[in-house]
Formats: C-alpha cells, structure tokens, sequence
C-alpha cells in the first residue's frame, strides 16, 4: 500500500506546504511507498529529500493554474493507479477546496485541520484542531480510503535519505473538469505572504498612522518575513486588506508572529491561535495580548523596535 501526497507547487517550484505533507505521509507510510503527485514542478526529484520515493510528474499547460476539479480528478486517477488508502494534502485555499471533491471521488473519509501523525492507524485516528485551535478533537476516519488534510506547520519538515523515481503521469480529464477556469492571476506584491511565511510581523492602531510602518516593513524585511495588520488598520487604509489577519481576515500558522501595537482582541487572537511563538510589544501592561503571548515587551513601540531591529541586523551580520 502507499501513501499519497498532493504537492503543490508555484511556478513550477514547490511550497514549503509540499514538502511538510511528504514528511507527514513519510512517517504514516511506515516501511510502505510514498508517492507524489506534482503539477509543471520544474525539478521533482526535490521531493526524495523529505521521503517520496515516487512522483507522478504531470506536465500539462491546461493544468498550469490551479483548477479544483481538474487537479481532484487527476489526483483520483493516481490514486486509483497506485492503489493508495490515504492520501495527505496541506490546508491551503487550494487544498482546502479541493479535498472533498476528492473525497466524492475517492469515496473516501476526509479529515481536516489534522495536527500530528495518526494516533493509530486501526483504528485510522487523527487529531484535529477545532474553533481556530480552542479546541482539539479525536476522530476516526473509517472508509477504505482516507484523506488527511494536515494543518500549516502542525508536523513540520523532515529530511530523510534516498532517492525518487520520477515517471510523466498524463491523466484523462474531461471538459467537464474546466468547467471553472481561472482567467489571469493578480499576485500581491507582497515578497513573502502571510500563508507562507515562516514569520510574521504585524502591526496594529498603537502605530499611529501609516507613516510608521517603515519600522515594521525593516524588521520584516531582517528576518525575511510577510507584514500584518489587525483589522481597524486595513479598514482605515492604513495597510491593505490583504494584510488583515483574525476572524474576519487571514489566518496566520506562522513559526513566529510579531504583534506591535496591537491589543489582542479575541477576533486578532482566533486567526493567530496556529501561529508556534508569539512575541507582543505594547505599552499597556495590561493589554489582553500578553495572555496569549509566549514573551512580551511592555514599552513604547517606538522606542523598543528601532532598537529590536538595529539588534537583529547586528545578530544577522555576525552569523551570516
Ligand atoms: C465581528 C468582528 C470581527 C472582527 N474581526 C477582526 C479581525 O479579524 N482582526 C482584528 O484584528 N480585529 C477584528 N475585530 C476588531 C477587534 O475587536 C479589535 O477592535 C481590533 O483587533 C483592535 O485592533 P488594534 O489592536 O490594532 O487596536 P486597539 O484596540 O486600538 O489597540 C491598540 C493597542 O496598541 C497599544 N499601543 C498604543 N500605543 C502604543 C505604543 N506607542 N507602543 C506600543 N503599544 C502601543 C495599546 O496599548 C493597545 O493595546 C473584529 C471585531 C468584530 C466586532
């Protein structure tokens, strides 16, 4: 049996979310094959690092953006022909709609927002995150086949030796699977984004004005992260509205998240719950963040981030 993995790629190149889900399918597959299935990946065999032994290249213009449908149904098809009974895909916007088009096909039980490795595997247990990580849950999945969505950053990457057979895989979609087309794509210009991103550096209304995120956009910018806002800053034009992060906007699973002027309200707090570490800097000792933060500076952003980021540089030169 093997265990196999949706890889997901842009620009032909793979998501950190690719290679977290061939670490995660490595460890449920045991002694058995892990298998990948990858869309216009420019260099495939990148995928032996974190344990696929096997990639189903499919190499396809019709399929150079993302299509739910299309990509479910050539998911399927490799599924089927490598007799798989669990299949692993990331949280992504693209994962998250396309997985239970998948389950249809599959026939299969599909569980989400998955935390770890499996509990058991007979019973098929997994531990999930619910209420923006408020909550967790066991749940059993009992169909033949099975899908796990894994959770950003919940297993993390794990290298391992060997290498990957990489084969052209050219499944049969029908007109049926471009029924929904994306037409052109308008990317952010962000440089990394906040799904992506390893860190996160977010600022709320104790800023001020927009005038004093240059301070933020340096220290994002040190440690190579995306920038982030609460809510009433994109409202007031402050930052754009791709930036809000919480209930209403973006969630963040970030290793780190670094709030600056920013309360903690409990509609920040739901989108950051998943974010690993989180560091908070605001002047009210009594702001409702430093409950959920794992260390806090109480002090004048203006005064502390200046500081913090002439330190990071100097922290960067010496170990670079
Ligand atoms: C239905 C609903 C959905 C919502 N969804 C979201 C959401 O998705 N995301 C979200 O963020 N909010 C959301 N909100 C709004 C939320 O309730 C808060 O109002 C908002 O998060 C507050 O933003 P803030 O922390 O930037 O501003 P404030 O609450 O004004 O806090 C500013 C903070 O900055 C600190 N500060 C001031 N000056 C300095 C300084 N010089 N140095 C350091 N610190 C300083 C203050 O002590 C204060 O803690 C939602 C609200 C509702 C009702």
């Amino acid at each position: 049996m093997s265990v196999l993995v949706y890889t997901e790629t842009e620009d032909g190149k793979f998501k950190k979310a690719a290679f977290e889900v061939a670490s995660y399918a490595k460890e449920v597959a045991g002694g058995d094959e892990v298998v990948a299935v990858s869309f216009n990946a420019t260099d495939a065999s990148e995928l032996a690092k974190y344990g696929v032994s096997k990639v189903l290249n499919i190499q396809n213009d019709k399929l150079s953006k993302f299509n739910a449908e299309a990509y479910a149904d050539a998911l399927k098809q490799a599924a089927q022909k490598e007799g798989s009974k669990i299949v692993v895909v990331s949280q992504s916007a693209n994962s998250k709609y396309l997985a239970p088009l998948l389950a249809v096909h599959l026939n299969a039980g599909y569980a989400s927002n998955v935390m770890a490795a499996p509990e058991s595997t007979d019973p098929f247990t997994v531990k999930r995150s619910a209420f923006t990580n408020k909550a967790f849950n066991f749940t059993k999945i009992t169909t033949d086949v099975k899908i796990v969505g894994l959770s950003q950053n919940a297993f993390g990457l794990k290298e391992n030796e060997g290498d990957a057979s990489v084969e052209d895989f050219s499944p049969e979609l029908k007109d049926g699977d471009f029924s929904v087309n994306v037409e052109s794509v308008d990317k952010a210009k962000d440089k990394v984004t906040i799904a992506d991103a390893e860190v996160v550096v977010s600022g709320g209304r104790g800023l001020k004005g927009p005038e004093n995120w240059g301070m933020i956009e340096e220290m994002a910018d040190i440690l190579g992260a995306a920038t982030a806002c609460s809510k009433p800053v994109s409202d007031m034009g402050w930052r754009p509205h791709s930036e809000h992060v919480g209930q209403t906007g973006k969630p963040v699973a970030s290793n780190l998240y670094i709030a600056v002027g920013i309360s903690g309200a409990i509609q920040h707090l739901a989108g950051i719950n998943a974010a690993k570490t989180k560091v908070v800097i605001n002047n009210d000792p009594e702001a409702p963040f430093f409950k959920a933060a794992d260390y806090g500076v109480v002090g004048d952003a203006f005064e502390i981030v200046p500081k913090l980021n002439e330190k990071l540089k100097e922290f960067k030169a010496k170990n670079a």
